[in-house]
Formats: C-alpha cells, structure tokens, sequence
C-alpha cells in the first residue's frame, strides 16, 4: 500500500498513472498534479481506481509543491513534467522529506546539455536524508540500463562493447510530429553526436553518422548515431566498457522538416521579440504541432529497443541482443497513449511499484543500473514490456 504523487499530466504521466491504477495493491493512494489541472482530472476521469486526486501546482515554484506534499503525504514523487523541472522537484522533495523518481535528466531551459552532474551532486543530501533518488527510469533511459545490468549480471564477465539501438517503425499519419514532448525532443536531436571509445567521449556533427540496421520483426531501417544520457551513467557503472554508443532511426521525411525548422530559425531556444512579447520559437513551434499524446489512435507499427553487446564470457566473445517491440495500437487500445508514452510510461511505473515494495529503495541518488536488474526485468514480462534475448548472431556493429 503505497501513496504516489505523479507531476506532469501528458502522454507519459498518462501511460504511468494508468498502469498505477492496475495496480492498486501497491498504489492504494495516487495523485496526479500538474500545471493545467484539467489534463490531470482528463486522466483521472478515465480510470476505475477509487482513490485518485488531482491538483494544480507550478513545478517550477519549491514552496507550491512543499505544500501539496505536506497536504497529500506522499510516499515517492514521480516526476512526469519537464527536464528543466528536475531540480526544482529534488529540491522540494528534501525540504518536505520524501522519495523521488523521473524519467530524464536535468537540462537548463537556456541550454540543451545533458549530463547528470546537476542530480549526482544531491546524492549526499539524499542519502543523509535517508531518501532515494531514481534517475531515468523510462525506457532510454530506463530500460535499456535495466538491460545492461541483467546482461553483465547474467550473462558475461565483462561488458565491452555496447550499442543502444532505438528504431520507432510506426506511422502516426502525419507530415510531421513529434513523439513526445516537441521541445524536450528537437532539443535533443539538433545536438552534436557524441559516444564514448577507449576512455573519451568523441563528438560527429549532428547526425551525420549513420547505416540501416534490420530490426526483429521490422526489416533495416537507417539508424543515426547521436547521443543520449544514459551512456553518462553506463560508462561510469561499467568500466569495463570499452565503447558505447546510441543510435536511433529517423525516416527521410521527419529529417527533411527538422532540417527546415532548424533553417528557418524555429528550433531556436532564446527569445526573440515578436511585436513587443518575448517568445522562444521551439515553444511556439510545439503549439502548433500535432500534440504527442494525441497521436495514438492513428498510429500503426511498433518500436523496437534495446541493446546490442559483446564482451566476455570465460575468456570467450560473446555477443547478445535484448529488446522489446511494442506494438502502438496495443498501447493505445489499453492505455489510450502511443507507444512512446507507452513504453516510458510503464517503466516509470514498475520503478515506482518497486521503490512502495522496497526492492527499489537506498539512501542516495542513483540510476536504474544500480538497482537489482532481475524484479524489473520480471516486471516488464508482466505490465505489457516483454522482451527477447538472441545470442550470438552478428550485431551489426
Ligand atoms: P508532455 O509535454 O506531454 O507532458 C509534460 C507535462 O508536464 C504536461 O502535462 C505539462 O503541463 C507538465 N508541466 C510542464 N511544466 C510544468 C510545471 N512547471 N509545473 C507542473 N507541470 C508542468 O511530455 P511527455 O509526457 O511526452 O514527457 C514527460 C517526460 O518524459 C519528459 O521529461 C520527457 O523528457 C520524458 N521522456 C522520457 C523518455 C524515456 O524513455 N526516458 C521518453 C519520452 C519522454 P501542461 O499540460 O500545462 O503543458
């Protein structure tokens, strides 16, 4: 019997807290609060669970949430808002005392930088207070630490190589959208590529690197290097890791318009004055664009993530794919979100399940790989995730 208090109420906050209420031995009490109290109540409305609140706060404003905190006693924070709502969330969690949990890492709203410094540099004051942080724990990242931690604890010696691979092979009927938040997600494609080898981080302009790889289930698909913050985590966690790289597919079309907005001046993320307002123009391009959790009823094919690795296996190479593939009609037809929302919003949930169990629970501010990879992985099988393991094959890369 758990009480939970998710922030944020868009397609992910809608997938967790859903989930949450099929689950409601573990979640006997759940708020959801947000910014726009309606898109809460929307998600509220539409589920059974007896004991669901909402409420207005602004995540930006430490004192608002103290309040809420101190009103409705949760047990764990699930912060479903923005990156940039990060700090301000951890910092009111130490002031009222309770746990927390998100599913991306801190980024300055004048700034796209990723890097977890900002949230490490809490761990003290977590662990002093004797209250856990969990950090990343969608599905990249998320899942795909769970993945690398089940593989080095089950499966090898030591982890050498690894490649998180990412494909969307969906069709949401659209010239162009995005899958979740527009702003948070052009922020994080317009950046330069960057992985880790032999002990550096190297940068690739933008999405310049790139090759087809078949996918199970889906076919070839052409994959772009880029970077993403989990490898922030899994290098420092893995030092064994003699490389480590992300790569996501992109369709023809989708880089067409990007490469326009970024042209025409619309990814731009500092103010421009506009008849005597200050506006950011990536903040009025996601007004205008299709709205991500809004996408799902049209939205055919699946994604498909996971990671590829080779390392060692008694003094021997061995090479291992795990992955799952999430159909978007089945995650609309139960959740009433996309497979994108779907796929972070679940995981979100089965961290928070684990953390009111106490399997997920230590004083400090930790990733996903730091926790015992094996009650998530059995989680996963059961709340909609299932994944596949093939060993041995040629990983392409
Ligand atoms: P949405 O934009 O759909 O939802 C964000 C929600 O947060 C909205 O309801 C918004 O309110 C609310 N919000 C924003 N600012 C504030 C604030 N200051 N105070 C209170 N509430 C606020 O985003 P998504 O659901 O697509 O994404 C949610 C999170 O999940 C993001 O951090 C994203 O980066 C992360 N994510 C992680 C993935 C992973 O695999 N790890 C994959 C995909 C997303 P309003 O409705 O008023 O705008």
């Amino acid at each position: 019997m758990g009480r939970v208090l998710v922030i944020g109420a868009g397609g992910v906050s809608t997938v967790a807290v859903k989930k949450m209420g099929f689950n409601p031995e573990v979640f006997s009490d759940i708020m959801i609060a947000s910014r726009t109290k309606s898109k809460a109540d929307k998600i509220a409305l539409a589920m059974s669970h007896p004991k669901v609140q909402t409420a207005q706060v602004d995540a930006d404003k430490v004192d608002e949430m103290v309040d809420l905190f101190s009103k409705f006693k949760p047990e764990l924070v699930v912060n479903l808002a923005l990156p940039y709502q990060d700090l301000s969330i951890m910092d009111a969690c130490l002031e009222y005392g309770v746990s927390y949990l998100d599913t991306a890492n801190y980024e300055p709203r004048e700034e796209a930088k990723y890097q977890y410094s900002w949230q490490w540099a809490y761990k003290e004051r977590f662990a002093e207070a004797e209250l856990t942080a969990i950090l990343g724990c969608g599905f990249d990242p998320g899942v795909t630490g769970v993945f690398t931690a089940y593989a080095a604890k089950h499966h090898f010696d030591s982890i050498e190589y690894l490649d998180i691979v990412d494909c969307n092979a969906g069709d949401h009927h659209k010239a162009f959208a995005t899958n979740f938040n527009p702003e948070i997600n052009i922020r994080e494609i317009t950046q330069r590529g960057r992985y880790f080898e032999n002990g550096e981080w190297k940068e690739t302009d933008p999405l310049t690197v790139h090759l087809p790889l078949n996918y199970p289930g889906i076919g070839p698909r052409e994959s772009y290097l880029m970077y993403h913050e989990e490898l922030e985590s899994l290098v420092k966690n893995f030092p064994s890791l003699k490389r480590a790289r992300f790569w996501m597919t992109f369709g023809q079309e989708y880089l067409t318009h990007l490469r326009v907005i970024q042209n025409i001046g619309m990814s731009r993320i500092d103010p421009v004055l506009y008849e005597g307002v200050e506006i950011v123009p990536i903040q009025f391009l996601k007004a205008v664009l299709p709205d991500p959790g809004e996408l799902g009823s049209d939205y055919t094919g699946e994604t498909s993530i996971g990671c590829r690795i080779r390392g060692l296996r008694n003094g021997e190479e061995k090479r291992y794919y795990i992955y799952n593939n999430c159909s978007h009609q089945a995650a609309f037809r139960e959740t009433g979100a996309q497979a994108v929302s779907y796929t972070t919003g679940v995981p979100a949930m089965i961290g928070a399940k684990l953390f009111l169990q106490g399997l997920w629970k230590k004083a400090g501010v930790w990733n996903v790989e730091e926790f015992d990879p094996d009650p998530f992985m059995k989680e996963l099988n059961e709340q909609g995730l299932p994944w596949n393991e093939v060993f041995n094959r040629d990983l392409e890369l």
